[in-house]
């Protein structure tokens, strides 16, 4: 995660960077502001947003099978979680698949 000077804290905090605008969020208080050149966003590149498009909880092991649609791409991929809360039509964030290739 990348850090920021909140003024709302008052020191250095880890940020999310708010997407499609130069604001990141403050994970201290939630306070928005506009992103220090500082802040490396490329860190970002690997990630994207999607959808959740179904929910499948897997019996006894606590895991849930997640479909989700990558926005942008057409495309759903699986992923496993052990995640307590997720639900359909969530907005999660995941890891881009051309980053961590299958072997
Ligand atoms: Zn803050």
């Amino acid at each position: 995660m990348p850090e920021a000077f909140c003024a709302t804290c008052d020191c250095n905090v880890e940020v999310e960077t708010v997407e499609d605008t130069t604001l990141v969020m403050c994970l201290m208080c939630g306070e928005e502001f506009v992103a220090p050149a500082n802040v490396d966003s490329s860190k970002f590149d690997h990630y994207a947003v999607g959808l959740v498009t179904s929910v499948d909880s897997i019996n006894k092991t606590g895991l849930k099978k997640v479909m989700v649609d990558v926005t942008g791409s057409g495309d759903s991929i699986q992923v496993l979680t052990n995640a307590k809360y997720v639900s359909v039509n969530w907005r999660v964030v995941v890891a881009k698949e051309e980053h961590y290739p299958l072997v």
